[in-house]
């Protein structure tokens, strides 16, 4: 807890540990912001991913490898970094008070970098499998699955490189989408296309994860049954708003925090940005870009408020 003082009103508290955050993080240090991130993990979801190729000036990097250098970028700026779970926001006069099981954190504003959790097929065998044969992260479980036969279920860029992953240790990868055509980033499209070790199988869904101690098989919504020993679930996310929610941020139908081109949310004071915000396209870059939106903001909206140190 070093650095880290409870009793002080930060002018920007960040919630998260993904790109998102930590971009914010950076800029608002940089606008001479007292900030202080709390995140529940650091590196986000992009960690879990083997490589990134399209983070601009990084050609090519582990997912973990390009946090560390965020880690790197905010440890050399002294930003004071938590890790911690916020379980709920409230609003005390002039400022907001955050409080996970444990502490309490001030701040006069608060950006909320939340991010999201991988979206569950919720079909029979998928809660009683997870971790034996279930798996929602490639990177983190592949390489268990060393000349076994695998399926990615999902159709979206990120199955594309999870089962360009699999490919590479595996015996063979099935890619099962519902629909009739990869919406992978095109050079992904192709790679998958030209592997001869994965297999797609479209317009198809798995309704059933079949096993005894771990899964052997997956029944498909036309009655077959594919053996398999490993099943990826590769289908979106579901942003994490809770805590956004219950203190009246306007959330949209599918859970995201609704924020506008200054990454403001409808409660003057609370910023929101990246997965977990309501901009249509999900990447880190996305990400950061609506963080450092969001700190401008924030450092906008303090410096109104002309508070005396
Ligand atoms: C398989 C895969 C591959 C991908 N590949 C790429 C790629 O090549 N390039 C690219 O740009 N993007 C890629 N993405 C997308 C990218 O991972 C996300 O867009 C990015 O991670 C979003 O960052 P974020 O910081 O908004 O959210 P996240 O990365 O999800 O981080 C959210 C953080 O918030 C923390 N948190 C959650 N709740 C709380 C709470 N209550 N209190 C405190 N902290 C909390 C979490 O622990 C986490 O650290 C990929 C995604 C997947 C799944």
């Amino acid at each position: 807890m070093e650095g880290i003082d409870l009793e002080k009103i930060y002018d920007l508290i960040v919630l998260g540990g993904g790109p998102t955050a930590i971009g914010c993080a950076i800029y608002a240090k940089r606008f001479a912001m007292e900030v202080l991130i709390v995140g529940k993990t650091f590196g986000g979801l992009i960690a879990t991913t083997h490589i990134v190729e399209n983070y601009p000036a990084i050609s090519s990097i582990s997912g973990q490898g390009l946090m560390e250098l965020f880690k790197e970028h905010m440890n050399s700026l002294e930003i004071p970094y938590i890790s911690d779970e916020i379980k709920n926001i409230e609003k005390v006069n002039d400022h907001f008070e955050l409080h996970s099981f444990f502490q309490n954190f001030k701040a006069y504003s608060v950006c909320i970098a939340t991010g999201s959790v991988r979206r569950k097929l919720g079909i029979p065998g998928e809660e009683e499998f997870a971790g034996k044969g279930v798996s929602y992260c490639a990177t983190c479980d592949g390489p268990f699955y060393k000349d076994k036969v695998v399926c990615v279920i999902g159709g979206s860029d990120s199955a594309a490189k999870e089962a360009l992953f699999l490919a590479q240790n595996t015996k063979k990868v099935y890619i099962i989408y519902r629909g009739e055509d990869l919406r992978a980033e095109p050079i992904n499209k192709k790679r998958v296309l030209e592997s001869d070790k994965i297999e797609i199988i479209y317009n198809t869904n798995v309704v059933e994860i079949i096993g005894e101690g771990k899964v052997k098989s997956i029944v498909f919504d036309n009655g077959k049954r594919l053996d398999i020993d490993g099943v990826f679930i590769e289908i979106g996310s579901v942003p994490n708003s809770d805590i956004a929610k219950h203190i009246g941020v306007d959330i949209n139908d599918h859970n995201e925090i609704k924020i506008n081109r200054k990454s403001e949310t409808n409660i003057p004071g609370i910023f929101a940005a990246g997965d977990v915000a309501d901009a249509p396209f999900k990447q880190a870059i996305t990400g950061v870009a609506e963080g450092v939106i969001a700190a401008y903001s924030a450092f906008d909206y303090v410096k109104e408020m002309n508070i005396e140190y």
